[in-house]
């Protein structure tokens, strides 16, 4: 039986919002509008996942699935300088691959499987998990095939997270929404639809707020309390 292990984001307010950290065994979705701090969480869990279990890591290797080529390998030396860690040991532990079309990310996470087999991997990143389904299924009459390809995928992050004791960190696109919902002032959702919705563990929403500070609230969790945690893009990664 796996147990669940949680991994640190480098902020203490985000870990507690989070009731630890992020968690193995389940996906973790992270929406928000452009530079609201996405990607720099995926680069700071490339390193605090490398932490030994005591120092609130996973003590394991990460994948890196990057749909829109933001990966930034120079990005990962202060932030392994940062937990202490020697910066070249923890880039080689992230395999890192681009994907060009839905059908390559797809066949990636197939891949990514058999290696996880054999070695031990704690996360799996893919930033984004939406963008390449929305350029190739652009056309008028696609969106239900979209959300059955983008459903399929899901399945198999969801297998992955369950049967490697991995944390699946995806990144999600805001898009507009005319019908207002609680956005009244900026009326945004996330994209993806009930699919996505249905295959997220937890929903988190980024937003800018003074400076380098962002905001990070848990979106549409019944079962959590509506809390908000303050956290830092700094050199060394996010931060309190
Ligand atoms: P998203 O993926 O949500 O579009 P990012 O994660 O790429 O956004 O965040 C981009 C922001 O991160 C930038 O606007 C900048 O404020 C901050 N940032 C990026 N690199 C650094 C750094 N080395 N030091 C401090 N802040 C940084
Ligand atoms: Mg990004």
């Amino acid at each position: 039986r796996k147990s669940v292990i949680r991994i640190t984001t480098g902020s203490q307010a985000l870990d507690e919002l989070l009731g630890g950290g992020i968690e193995t065994l389940s996906i973790t979705e992270a929406f928000g509008e452009f530079r609201s701090g996405k990607t720099q969480l995926a680069h700071t869990l490339c390193v605090s996942t490398q932490l030994p279990i005591h120092m609130h890591g996973g003590n394991g290797k990460v994948a890196y699935i990057d749909t829109e080529g933001t990966f930034r390998p120079d990005r990962i030396v202060p932030i392994a300088e940062r937990f202490g860690m020697d910066a070249n040991a923890v880039l080689d532990n992230i395999i890192y691959a681009r994907a060009y079309t839905y059908e390559h990310q797809y066949n990636l996470l197939l891949g990514l499987a058999a290696k996880m087999a054999e070695e031990p991997f704690r996360l799996l990143i893919v930033d984004s998990v939406i963008a390449l389904f929305r350029v190739d299924f652009s056309g008028r009459g696609e969106l239900a095939e979209r959300q059955q390809k983008l459903a399929q995928m899901l399945s198999r992050l969801t297998k992955i997270a369950e049967e490697f004791n991995v944390a699946v960190y995806m990144t999600n696109q805001v898009i507009a929404d005319p019908g207002g919902g609680m956005f009244i002032s900026d009326p945004k959702k996330p994209a993806g639809g009930h699919v996505l919705a249905h295959a997220s563990t937890i929903r988190l929403m980024l937003r800018k707020g003074k400076g380098e500070q962002r905001v990070c609230k848990i979106f549409d969790a019944p079962n959590l309390p509506e809390a908000e945690a303050v956290f830092q893009i700094t050199p060394g990664g996010i931060m309190d």
